[in-house]
């Protein structure tokens, strides 16, 4: 390729950025930086009933999130400004009056209800739905007369009479019969321009040379390649990505879980997982079975050849898979930041702001040990639920624990390392809990699970976790550790589950 690429991401502010738009908005940043082209941002919002400024501003949090900066757009304005469209109505308007005048366009007087009856006799005799042309020979003279006399009109496109084609990096040719399409309106009676009018001026003005998006544009394609046609413009390379589907091969929809990219990250995913993973949703890296991409990796390797046609399936296991990796990765000081806000949402740690010192070395040692056994960092609160406490009767109900705690020998064990507890002040270090372990076992005859459960349930509320020696010391105040008042220590736990 000579020229340096130009791509766009055109997002609609009428919601929230999905799972589709991020990969649509990742691999035209990829296929940009891989070339050294320039990736622009564009806030398509000519449907003012249902575009926000509040989701304009989410989109761009989210694209930022994501590492997703973009050359020219809002913000970062460029020779092409401005970059909303909301803005662009003169230029539209402008655009339009050039089509009239070349006869490209025409102005179309049909009523709202003569059109529905159109649609209903076709209907009802099985043809397609497309407008008859009716305005389509009304005279420039006669036109412009009755437009001068206030009756309301849209404007259409004339189709030309052959078939649209245009070349798709990901399908290949594409060719729609000019039948199927019919003559498109480009601006609406209400004197508002369509989104296929205004997305096509837009890519043109812009220098867009490959328009990467949906394949739900597809149908949309063929308009658009006719009004590069009207305006005797140079089409784009077109690539329309794969609709994403969920495990049960449905289009992806809110049934399947979340979906936006603000609710990954507030479930704790990091950026660089969910990159990584919408990388792999349609594109594969040349020759491997390779999955782990940093951004600039995938950089590197991104080609769009290598992007598939067929439907992606978004998978969780896949997504968890690399966000555990990540977590593993990053920084401990980061992720402390980002774990520690789901700890304050489920009402723990209150205040941990402005802990001192000794509390976070705590914490960091609890996230040391917990962050291996969560997927997503909103699992940590539960995950480490019992260390803030945890409530002794349904530990006791419980079944499993139940049975352990029925034994003679279990109340014998429980009564015998609370005795061991008391009889001492020396700090409960892991090694001071084997002693006393050792100590019990000799005592009680108990070994093994019969030794260590009723001991785990009193201090945890369950049979099963992590392993005394690294538990211990979270129980614990130590050298340069603090227990956040609500902590209950290892002395503490025994006082609050006796032996019965
Ligand atoms: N504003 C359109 C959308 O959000 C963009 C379509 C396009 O990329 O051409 O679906």
């Amino acid at each position: 390729m000579s020229e340096k690429p130009r791509v766009r991401f055109a997002p609609s502010p009428t919601g929230y950025l999905h799972v589709g738009g991020a990969r649509t908005a990742l691999y035209n940043w990829l296929f940009a930086r891989h070339l050294g082209g320039k990736f622009v941002l564009r806030i398509e919002d000519t449907d003012v009933d249902r575009s926000e400024a509040r989701h304009e501003r989410a989109l761009i949090e989210d694209l930022v999130w994501l590492g997703l900066e973009w050359d020219e757009g809002p913000g970062v304005e460029g020779p092409h400004a401005p970059y909303r469209q909301s803005e662009r109505l003169g230029i539209y308007r402008e655009h339009t009056e050039r089509l009239l005048r070349e006869g490209q366009a025409y102005r179309c007087f049909c009523t709202a209800e003569q059109l529905e009856a159109e649609r209903g006799a076709a209907a009802a005799e099985h043809r397609a739905q497309v407008y008859s042309g009716r305005c389509r020979g009304i005279g420039a003279a006669e036109s412009a007369r009755r437009a001068e006399a206030g009756e309301a009109f849209a404007v259409r496109l004339r189709i030309p009479d052959h078939p649209l084609r245009f070349h798709d990096l990901v399908r290949g040719a594409v060719e729609f019969p000019n039948e199927t399409v019919s003559d498109p309106i480009l601006v609406r009676s209400s004197g508002m321009p369509v989104y296929n009018y205004v997305v096509t001026v837009d890519d043109a003005l812009m220098e867009i040379t490959h328009v990467i998006r949906g394949d739900d544009h597809i149908s949309n394609t063929p308009k658009q390649v006719a009004i590069y046609e009207a305006f005797g413009w140079k089409l784009p390379e077109f690539a329309h990505l794969s609709t994403i589907l969920g495990s049960d091969r449905e289009k992806l929809s809110k049934r399947h879980g979340a979906t936006a990219v603000g609710s990954f990250r507030e479930m704790g995913i990091l950026p660089e997982a969910l990159v990584n993973y919408l990388a792999l949703l349609g594109w594969g890296a040349e020759g491997g079975t390779r999955e782990i991409f940093s951004l600039e990796e995938l950089t590197r390797e991104f080609r769009l050849e290598r992007v598939t046609a067929s439907p992606a399936v978004f998978d969780w296991e896949k997504l968890h898979w690399l966000n555990r990796h990540y977590l593993k990765q990053a920084d401990a000081a980061r992720v402390e930041e980002l774990a520690w806000p789901h700890f304050a949402g489920a009402g723990l740690l209150p205040g941990f702001e402005a802990a001192n010192s000794e509390t976070k070395a705590w914490f960091a040692k609890l996230l040391a040990l917990f962050l291996p056994a969560v997927s997503q960092l909103d699992e940590l609160p539960k995950k480490t639920g019992f260390v803030f406490g945890f409530d002794l009767a349904a530990a006791r109900e419980n079944e499993e624990n139940a049975a352990v705690l029925r034994s003679e020998s279990a109340q014998k064990v429980l009564a015998a390392f609370a005795a061991k507890v008391r009889a001492t002040d020396a700090p409960v270090t892991p090694e001071q809990f084997k002693v006393w372990m050792n100590e019990v076992k000799a005592e009680t005859d108990a070994k093994g699970k019969d030794l260590f459960h009723p001991v785990r349930i009193a201090l945890t509320g369950s049979h099963s976790g992590p392993e005394f020696d690294k538990l211990i010391p979270i129980f614990e105040e130590g050298s340069g550790l603090a227990l956040p008042a609500h902590v209950p220590s290892v002395r503490e736990r025994v006082e609050r589950f006796p032996a019965e």
